[in-house]
């Protein structure tokens, strides 16, 4: 059962539509994910934000930026919140998720990799109009555990990523308590959780096949 979902950049939650809010992102919260990109693991969350202009409903047709290098996927958990949050304990964080679901953290690689050299910040990279694709959202009582949340994305009938929750460097709900002491989160905000190994290109025509364990199954196409 869907109970989230995005509509003109309007969130349902608990049957009110709310503006979707910041996109609040986390880099490298995945060891294996790092290595792949040659990335030291960081020592505490790498933390950045996308826009709510970037959100974009992920079972539409994927529109890619054209003559800007790599387009990469990350496949990621999202987390909807539901009421704000500053300075919130692992606990009261959790309880604040109204929903999950998942998001492609759209990443203009070569783009951001020259960012990086030059010391400059990522939004070029990361948040430009449909830079971050969003299933629907499944009510947050459906998880019976946190840590057991899987995702999966496949292109073109090839697994391409997996990873489970409890892989991740920051669990979900210290995650949270920690973007919570910089940002306050309010309801229609999103946190989207980092991405395991696996990262990739896409290329025209590709069909994405994204899993969520058993509450989220959808599919999109580049065009
Ligand atoms: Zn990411």
């Amino acid at each position: 059962m869907v109970s989230h979902s995005i509509f003109n950049s309007k969130i349902l939650v608990k049957n009110t539509l709310l503006p979707l809010g910041k996109i609040v992102c986390v880099g490298r919260n995945y060891a294996e994910h790092a290595a792949e990109l040659n990335n030291p693991v960081p020592e505490q969350p790498l933390l950045f934000i996308k826009p709510a202009t970037s959100a974009v409903a992920m079972h539409e047709f994927l529109h890619l930026p054209q003559g800007v290098g790599d387009v990469h996927y990350e496949t990621e958990i999202a987390l909807l919140i539901g009421q704000p949050l500053s300075k919130a304990t692992a606990i009261e964080a959790l309880a604040g998720v109204v929903g999950v679901g998942l998001a492609l953290d759209l990443t203009l690689r070569d783009l951001q990799t020259k960012l990086k050299q030059q010391g400059h910040p990522w939004e070029r990279a990361k948040a430009w109009d449909g830079a971050c694709p969003l299933s629907d959202f499944v009510a947050a009582e459906q998880v019976t555990d946190w840590q057991a949340l899987e995702l999966s994305l496949s292109i073109n009938g090839v697994e391409k990523q997996r990873g489970k929750a409890c892989q991740m460097l920051t669990p979900i709900a210290e995650l949270l308590s920690h973007i919570s002491q910089t940002f306050t989160l309010l309801p229609g905000d999103v946190v989207i959780t980092g991405t395991p190994a696996g990262v990739g290109k896409l290329a025209a025509g590709d069909r994405l096949q994204l899993e969520l364990t058993d509450l989220l199954k959808v599919t999109t196409q580049v065009v």
